[in-house]
């Protein structure tokens, strides 16, 4: 039984299964192939089942899955696919290595969504307005997955294939995340507008900025979330600023770019209109955080 929105749903019918370890799950997953779901944190899966939007017959639960949950540091993060999004904000492993990735969690959900969800399940969901997808997208992240035939290694950029749809196929669990740490004289910033406080946002950026030793812009990445059914990656906006040196003006027509790279639709939570223009506020505002960042300064 799921309760939302003051109402209790009843859920549609399945068979539980719980995995101990890896090897199970992926056993599981191959005998039980599409007709199977993995339970994470249920944060996206259990509305989604009450709302009667997937009718799995067999949810695997892998949240007594040993060594799933680690955070383990070495140049940059790598993050069992079980560690819950208030773990990896509050870890300091993250928070040195790749501090966009701790910024953007703060804004996932509210602390009890963040306590209970996912980084693995979030990526796995492919919400394209969630901020972990676009953060992995924006630091050339992998998501490592397994399944009895063996295992993959996919980058971010090619992971997120459409709405909720991604690479995985139906026999492989998501085991980990792989995230390069940030390097010397790199800033970055993550910003983005919801509704209300704890709503997904309606539009997010997340930012890098690398100067060379002339202060110029030796590196950028620009990734929008809520502006199509994946995240987008922009090449126009990035292209303008490389060699030249910070300034308001660059932020601003880097955003101009930004804003006319993008196509978005529009819904109920704001016209694509208003979604183009939040590209272009976000991102001349995370341009400037990320650059001050990159010369050792907080905006
Ligand atoms: C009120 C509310 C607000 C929210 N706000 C936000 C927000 O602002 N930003 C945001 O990003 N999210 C938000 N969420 C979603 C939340 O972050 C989810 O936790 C997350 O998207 C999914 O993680 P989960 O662990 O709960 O996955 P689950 O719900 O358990 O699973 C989601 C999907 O991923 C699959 N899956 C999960 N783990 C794996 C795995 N290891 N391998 C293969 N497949 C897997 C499942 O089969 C399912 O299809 C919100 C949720 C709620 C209820």
């Amino acid at each position: 039984v799921a309760q939302g929105g003051g109402r209790t749903l009843k859920l549609p019918d399945f068979e539980y299964h719980s995995a101990d370890t890896v090897a199970d799950a992926l056993e599981m997953l191959s005998q039980l192939g599409d007709d199977a779901k993995i339970l994470a944190g249920g944060q996206s899966l259990i509305p989604l089942m009450a709302f009667r939007l997937s009718r799995p017959a067999h949810l695997i639960d892998i949240n007594r899955v040993e060594g799933l949950a680690r955070i383990q540091g070495g140049t940059g993060v790598t993050l069992g696919a079980l560690v819950r999004h208030g773990t990896a904000e509050h870890s300091a492993i993250t928070r040195q290595r790749t501090p966009l990735v701790t910024e953007a969690l703060g804004y996932v959900g509210h602390a009890a969504i963040r306590n209970r969800g996912t980084v693995g399940g979030s990526i796995a969901h492919a919400d394209p307005a969630a901020e972990l997808p676009a953060v992995l997208m924006a630091l050339g992240g992998e998501i490592v997955a397994r399944s009895v035939r063996g295992i993959r290694v996919i980058a971010a950029e090619a992971f997120f294939t459409g709405f909720l749809s991604t690479d995985l196929e139906p026999d492989e669990l998501l085991v980990e995340l792989r995230i390069p740490g940030s390097a010397d004289a790199e800033g970055w910033s993550f910003n983005e507008v919801s509704r209300r406080d704890g709503d997904f946002a309606v539009v997010g950026v997340a930012a890098r900025v690398r100067l060379d030793g002339k202060g110029r812009i030796r590196s950028a990445t620009l990734v929008f979330s809520g502006v199509g059914s994946t995240p987008v990656k922009a090449v126009e906006a990035v292209a303008v600023m490389l060699g030249e040196l910070p300034s308001a003006q660059l932020w601003e027509e880097a955003a101009d770019r930004g804003a006319r790279e993008v196509d978005p639709r529009s819904d109920l939570h704001g016209s694509g209109e208003y979604r183009r223009h939040l590209v272009k506020t976000l991102t001349r505002r995370s341009l400037q955080t990320a650059s001050c960042r990159a010369r050792g300064s907080e905006p």
